[in-house]
């Protein structure tokens, strides 16, 4: 069939951290089209998907009180500390177990905070199996200013598990703030990391034999230093079904991450769209009524997944001591629905056709040109990620500009 390629195609437009399904199964998918064998084709989707949609992430984060363990599980979960569900933070942990943190939107999702390993009298192996180590995806190691020797080698006794470990240094606001403070002369940013960076190095690679990689962090700020760089590690180790849960459970912080989510829930949508066209093409008719609703549903998922949900929505408005109408109506997913605006959304569905025909084009978009749900999905989630990213960039707008913000109309993405 002349659209099997097509198929293909519309996966190489991802980055392999980004792919939630394998190459092995994208190959088989495209040979069973090609083959007209379009019953094979769908049972290998509905396999993948099936997988995608129920697969668990276990995350273990372990690390010494103080270290900023419980700040980070937080961070991680999109939890603010001074929420109920939160993590306790600042206080001397007791206990030898470990705990579990749901994520708070997505429920196969549990970030394990594990007792730091000098807090307990096991040996390396003797914790791994106490803290049942087989359940987890990875482990992250936290460690602030000084380094445990425990850390390496807890970490030597994961890598001998063949498992995944990622090793994270907190607190660096601190670090640059206290150098900044005792050199301000001489003071340089990216001298003090490197330093941080190689003395963490240093003493892994005595224990270990190998250099692993060392992310230095902010708990208060995840949208800078090697946090990003952590998240896309971790996409990239991860295997492909595992990687859109995970991506749906990073925070909006930046650009990339915003986009990894996109890209994950476009693949998400394109699968459910082929696995529909290859059983039965549905006839491009006039929008009906209860489709819409069940869409709107979609559309609310979607804005709670890139945090424009009303209380995310509010928690910035608090954050920046300003109305929630104030930003939202230069946002454009809030006149989506809107009637009494100039466009019907079948008009705006109908432009957004032609615009992503002309992008991607070619056979594949005949099979899915039918099925209004495809577009129309693809126009909620767009319009999503777009108002995600013009929330982030206008941010700093907020930030250095407070009071002027009514008057200045929004930077907004073209
Ligand atoms: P835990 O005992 O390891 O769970 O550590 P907590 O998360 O309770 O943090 C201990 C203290 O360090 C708290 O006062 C946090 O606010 C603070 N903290 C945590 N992470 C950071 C960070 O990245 N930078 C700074 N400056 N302080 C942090």
């Amino acid at each position: 069939m002349a659209w099997a390629s097509g198929f293909d195609a519309f996966f190489n437009n991802f980055k392999r951290e980004s792919k939630i399904i394998d190459e092995e199964a994208i190959a088989l998918i495209k040979a069973y089209i090609e083959k007209n064998q379009l019953q094979e084709a769908v049972s290998v989707i509905e396999n993948a998907l099936r997988g995608i949609e129920s697969a668990p992430l276990n995350i273990a984060v372990t690390g010494e009180t103080g270290t900023g363990k419980s700040t980070f599980i937080n961070a991680l979960r999109g939890v603010g500390q001074e929420e109920d569900s939160a993590a306790p933070t600042g206080v001397v942990e007791t206990t030898m177990e470990r705990t579990p943190y749901p994520h708070t939107k997505l429920p196969n999702v549990t970030i394990w905070d594990l007792p730091g390993i000098g807090s307990t009298t096991f040996t390396p192996q003797n914790y791994l199996t106490e803290m049942k180590f087989g359940e987890y995806d990875f482990f992250i190691i936290i460690s602030a200013t000084r380094f445990k020797e425990n850390d390496a080698q807890l970490a030597k006794a994961i890598a001998e598990m063949e498992m995944n470990f990622y090793f994270v240094r907190t607190k660096i606001d601190n670090d640059l703030g206290n150098e900044q403070k005792s050199k301000p002369k001489t003071f340089n940013k990216g001298k003090v990391l490197e330093k941080i960076r190689n003395d963490c190095s240093e003493h892994l690679q005595k224990v270990l034999f190998s250099q692993p990689p060392v992310f230095l962090v902010s708990n208060f700020d995840m949208s800078d230093y090697d946090f990003p760089e952590l998240e896309t590690k971790l996409l990239q180790d991860l295997p492909a079904h595992k990687r859109h849960i995970f991506s749906l459970c990073l925070q909006s912080l930046t650009e990339a991450t915003i986009n990894y989510k996109r890209d994950s829930l476009k693949q998400k949508v394109f699968l459910e769209a082929i696995k529909a066209g290859a059983i039965a093409t549905i006839p491009l008719g006039g929008m009906i009524s209860e489709d819409i609703e069940d869409l709107e549903e979609t559309f609310h998922l979607y804005r709670s997944y890139f945090g424009l949900d009303d209380a995310s929505l509010e928690n910035i408005a608090k954050d920046y001591n300003m109305s929630v109408n104030h930003f939202k109506v230069h946002l454009r997913f809030p006149h989506l629905f809107a009637e009494s605006n100039d466009e019907s959304l079948e008009e705006k569905l109908s432009k957004y056709i032609k615009q992503i025909s002309s992008v991607t084009g070619g056979p594949v978009a005949t099979v899915v040109y039918y099925q209004r749900a495809y577009y129309l999905q693809n126009l909620f989630l767009d319009t999503a990620a777009n108002d995600a990213i013009a929330l982030l960039n206008n941010k700093e707008l907020f930030e250095n500009k407070v009071g002027q913000y009514i008057s200045k109309p929004l930077v907004y993405w073209e």
